[in-house]
């Protein structure tokens, strides 16, 4: 068994590499960003303010979670229902980042993620799997790029799925949820002691 970290911001190329490692290696790719943006969906979907802690809180005993591998690919299914790139519009990613730094919905997703790297080796990406999910991970990667470049990169990838967003746009989402999650008082996106930096 090999566990692998990748961690780093939002459009970095941490998936993309992941996804191509683990088809490499044979070993299974997690995407633990899509955890949080299915909690993201059901609040927006409930009408929550997703910065309400507590009102967030109520929610998440309604809430099953189950990651399914079909053909290769990750899907995630929201009390029964796969929500495919539902999960992926620039609302709910605003969505995500908003829960996510609750400490609540961290402890909620904590056990689903670990037992995924119990059951298989992979390659986590994410932004505290290095330092708080897979701590004693054999190999930790914190994967940075500049804002320009990271946003040119998400416009490309919204494009090709048929969501029609605008750079200057995805910038400013992109740096304010970097802020968010770089700042946040639970799991900071930061780099581990011990991972190695990539830009
Ligand atoms: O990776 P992705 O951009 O899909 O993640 C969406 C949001 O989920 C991030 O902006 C971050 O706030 C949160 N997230 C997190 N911890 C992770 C993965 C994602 O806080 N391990």
């Amino acid at each position: 068994m090999v566990k692998i970290a990748i961690d780093g911001p939002s459009g970095a190329g941490k998936s993309s590499i992941a996804k191509a490692l683990a088809k490499e290696m044979g070993i299974v790719y997690v995407d633990t960003g899509a955890l949080y943006r299915t909690i993201g969906y059901y609040v927006r979907s409930e009408g929550v303010d997703p910065k309400d802690g507590e009102a967030v809180k109520k929610c998440l005993p309604d809430i099953h979670i189950e990651v399914k591998y079909e053909n290769g690919t990750q899907c995630v299914y929201l009390n029964g229902e796969n929500l495919g790139d539902r999960i992926r519009e620039p609302e709910i990613s605003m969505y995500a980042s908003a829960v996510s730094a609750i400490p609540a919905v961290r402890d909620f997703l904590l056990e689903t993620q670990r037992s995924i790297a119990r059951a298989n080796s992979v390659v986590m990406d994410g932004r505290d799997i290095g330092t708080v999910i897979l701590p004693d991970a054999e190999v930790k990667i914190f994967l940075t790029a500049s804002n320009e470049c990271r946003a040119e990169r998400r416009c490309l990838e919204l494009k090709q799925k048929g969501i029609e967003v605008s750079y200057e746009e995805v910038l400013a989402d992109m740096i304010e949820r970097d802020n968010n999650d770089k700042n946040r008082a639970v799991a900071p996106a930061v780099p581990a002691p011990d991972a190695v930096m990539l830009d």
